[in-house]
């Protein structure tokens, strides 16, 4: 599965960082991983950390999936709106869904803490809202979210023009955010974990499972054989090929970064991202050097060559759509790119075992637009699982929530 087209800007940037040696021998673990994206890297390390013996398998180089493609805008803010989803699922559970996004941000800076390179930054995030019509939808949904107990502070057009120099009818503004550098993040994540004793092999396919009363046998496209007590599966959007009932549609969003921007040209978007009430939405924010990352214009495009041939247009008109929101900037685009994206019916991820495959093969599907925060919940989730504790998000994330 392609994933990714032009010059995703962390591969760029980064480059390689380390080989990893692919597996060539038999093995015995714990916890298999499959799959070498931030995913994968949080739960391995939220294993180890915590005592499991993990391997982790990637079929080509770390980092290389869409974890390179992504802007890595770290919110607590999901895309469908606390209000809808406690019409979806109770007040109760879109509360404890949102709080627990807002608690990942600590968690995925801990989990960041002594790794170079990474770019964990706190930072703002402003959700404009696109249209006239959509303020009174966003003021109820702060009311929402402050009620929740979440940061969400309503922002005057007044405000906004003056402060941010965006001409727009009110916006939410919540000090909840932060950035990372995905791709070093997972590299950095993943070294730790070899220097920890745990294997981390790439170019190392799964090719096949055969789920067990004990355990989970796992054999790789080279003919090794991985004995595991269990399996996890966070093989991003290909995870879907795996399970039979389709739980999420693919897409692709299209992203490029711009030359360093001078700090008093950027002045508060140093340390804010923004984003939109539209769908789909325009986002954007700084990296550490003070170039703009921006992304959006998401379709329903699947097909690898024609994702291709749309992204230099993307970008054309996502920076259209840039300086209709911030005329004063009239930055330098520097690389574009486009990414597999997956959305769930209700903008909630999956995370756990499947009938399909029984107690032993957990699935970890951090899909939507928050995938990174969700990756970080998804660790805890799963490792309560192992450790037979249930997590109160395990209904909700989990695929119990189907109808
Ligand atoms: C353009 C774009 C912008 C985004 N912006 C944001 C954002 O602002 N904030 C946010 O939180 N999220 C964002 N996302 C989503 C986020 O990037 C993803 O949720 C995240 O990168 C998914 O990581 P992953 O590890 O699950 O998947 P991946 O990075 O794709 O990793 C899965 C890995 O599994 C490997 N694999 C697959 N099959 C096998 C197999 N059979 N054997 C071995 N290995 C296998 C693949 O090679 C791949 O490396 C964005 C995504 C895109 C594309």
């Amino acid at each position: 599965m392609d994933l990714k087209s032009g010059y995703p800007w962390w591969a760029v940037r980064n480059g390689l960082l380390h080989a990893f040696p692919p597996l060539q021998q038999d093995l015995q673990c714990d916890v298999l991983v499959v799959g070498g994206g931030v995913t994968g890297a949080l739960i391995a390390d939220e294993l180890c950390g915590h005592g499991h013996d993990v391997a982790v398998i990637e079929q080509r180089d770390i980092g290389w999936g869409s974890t390179s493609a992504s802007t890595a805008l770290l919110q607590y803010e999901i895309d469908t709106h606390l209000l809808e989803l406690a019409e979806q699922y109770g007040a109760d559970a879109a509360t404890v869904a949102y709080r627990a996004c807002a608690e990942a941000l600590p968690a995925l800076r801990d989990a960041a803490r002594g790794l170079r390179g990474v770019d964990f930054q706190r930072m703002d995030s402003l959700y404009l809202a696109s249209r006239s019509r959509d303020v009174p939808r966003l003021m109820a949904e702060g009311d929402a979210r402050r009620r929740a107990g979440l940061d969400a502070r309503w922002q005057t057009p007044q405000r906004l023009r003056e402060h941010f120099g965006v001409d727009a009818g009110g916006a939410l503004l919540t000090r909840q955010a932060a950035r990372v550098d995905p791709y070093a993040l997972t590299y950095g994540l993943l070294q730790r974990l070899q220097r920890r004793g745990c294997g981390v092999y790439d170019r190392t396919v799964l090719e096949a499972l055969q789920p067990g009363p004990r355990g989970v046998t796992a054999r790789t496209a080279a003919g090794a054989v991985i004995k595991a007590r269990h399996v996890v599966l966070a093989m991003g959007y290909a995870t879907q090929h795996w399970l039979k009932p389709r739980v999420a549609r693919n897409c692709s969003s299209y992203a490029f970064i711009t030359d360093p921007i001078d700090a008093q040209v950027l002045g508060p978007l140093q340390q804010t991202m923004v984003w939109e009430s539209a769908r789909p939405y325009l986002y954007l924010r700084a990296t550490g050097e003070g170039r703009l990352l921006v992304g959006g214009l998401d379709d329903a495009i699947d097909v690898p060559a024609r994702r291709d041939r749309r992204v230099q247009g993307k970008a054309r008109q996502l920076m259209k759509q840039l300086l209709h929101w911030l005329p004063q900037l009239q930055p330098t685009p520097a690389f574009s790119w486009a990414g597999t994206f997956a959305e769930t019916a209700d903008g909630l991820p999956f995370f756990g075992p499947h009938a399909q495959w029984g107690p032993r093969v957990h699935f970890a599907m951090a899909y939507g637009g928050n995938g990174i925060t969700y990756s970080m919940i998804g660790a805890g989730l799963l490792r309560a699982g192992l450790e037979r504790r249930r997590h109160p998000l395990q209904g909700l994330f989990g695929f119990e929530r189907r109808a």
